[in-house]
């Protein structure tokens, strides 16, 4: 994959302080280095301190889903880290059930969603 810096940059100048502590966080396994480094670079510009990324990691690690590769499930309906899941159908064009599969819910969805 060929990732361009500026891009990267942009995308993180961008980002929610919450999207920018869940890759910290729940989806760091899966995080490059430098893209590790930029995010916390860019969270401590913000004012946020290492003890909050802290505090926001005992929390996903208590309460999200990880795979086996130590990243958190995403959220079925947004990107955020999946904290429950439940099976459901998946549709064709919504109405026709094709196959039973799982769905994973973020803290938000979860609550919302069924
Ligand atoms: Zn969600």
């Amino acid at each position: 994959m060929h990732r361009n810096p500026e891009k990267v940059r942009e995308n993180i100048a961008k980002a929610d302080t919450e999207d920018l502590l869940d890759r910290v966080t729940a989806f760091r396994a899966g995080m490059e280095p430098e893209g590790l480094a930029a995010i916390e670079a860019e969270l401590r510009r913000r004012g946020v301190s290492a003890e909050e990324i802290a505090d926001h990691r005992a929390e996903c690690e208590e309460e999200c889903l990880f795979g086996p590769d130590g990243v958190a499930y995403k959220c079925s309906l947004c990107r955020r880290p999946a904290v429950a899941d439940r099976w459901g159908w998946h549709r064709l064009g919504n109405f026709i059930p094709l196959f039973p599969r799982r769905f994973r819910y973020c803290r938000i969805h979860s609550q919302t969603d069924g």
